[in-house]
């Protein structure tokens, strides 16, 4: 696993704006996410922003995808492309961004409720964010990255709500995905001790029903099997030797 590169302070602090370019893009998707707008109009603001940051794109052509965010709602648990569909009151909305600075990637997503949402949709959202926070919480220098997975895995549990599997988390740095990956569930292997300089995406995806998911005709989105509902955040972060830097939080 001595292929996992660390990377230094200069390069973090590349990245550190790619993520402070994503964490503004996704405050003002959603802020724009109301009823009525459409999916494409959220993307265009985004791609607009990244642009006049004077950032690029790292999902738009990325083996193909069309669009310059992924938005996922209700059933949808990542890769949702825009287009027509508005957005409507009463709709879980998932939103995930990127953005290249000289060379470095940031990634992160949120999900959001339009309008006041329902108590169990709400725990959904709240559990996911703090599987998030535990996940970036472990990540600690002399952590593996199976206690990270360990500590986003116990808030689903807790919350009695099922862990997405096929995708997981994942370095970050010249490139969008890079080793190691980061599953949102033990895995009982071993795994990547972690050190000062190593950059990572955490993204917990969490299910109120059942944690099978398929992809659509579309062949990008992918959707909950029973169409119960998915949440869907991460953050960039670095490790530092105190423990995580955030770099898409503002
Ligand atoms: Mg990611």
């Amino acid at each position: 696993m001595s292929s996992i590169t660390r990377k230094s302070a200069t390069e973090i602090a590349q990245m550190r704006r790619a993520g402070a370019i994503v964490a503004e893009v996704l405050a003002r998707v959603e802020e724009a996410a109301r009823p009525g707008a459409s999916t494409a109009e959220l993307d265009a603001i985004a791609e607009r922003h990244i642009r006049a940051a004077g950032a690029t794109s790292n999902f738009k052509g990325y083996h193909g995808f069309p669009a310059t965010i992924c938005i996922s709602i209700d059933a949808e648990v990542v890769h949702g492309i825009p287009g027509d569909r508005e957005i409507k009151a009463g709709a879980l909305v998932s939103v995930d961004a990127g953005a290249i600075w000289e060379g470095w990637h940031a990634d992160a997503a949120r999900s959001f409720y339009v309008g006041e949402a329902p108590p169990a949709v709400a725990a959904l959202i709240a559990a996911t964010r703090a599987a998030l926070d535990a996940g970036i919480a472990a990540a600690r220098p002399g952590a593996t990255i199976e206690e990270v997975s360990g500590a986003i895995e116990d808030v689903a549990i807790a919350a009695g709500l099922g862990v997405v599997r096929p995708f997981v988390g994942h370095g970050i740095g010249r490139a969008m995905h890079e080793a190691p990956q980061v599953p949102n569930y033990r895995t009982g292997r071993k795994s990547l001790t972690l050190a000062a300089g190593h950059c990572l995406a955490i993204e917990p995806m969490f299910t109120l029903g059942s944690p099978e998911v398929g992809v659509m005709d579309d062949e990008w989105t992918v959707v909950t099997v029973d169409r119960s509902l998915a949440a869907h955040f991460e953050d960039s972060i670095a490790i530092g030797t105190g423990g995580a830097e955030l770099l898409t939080r503002p």
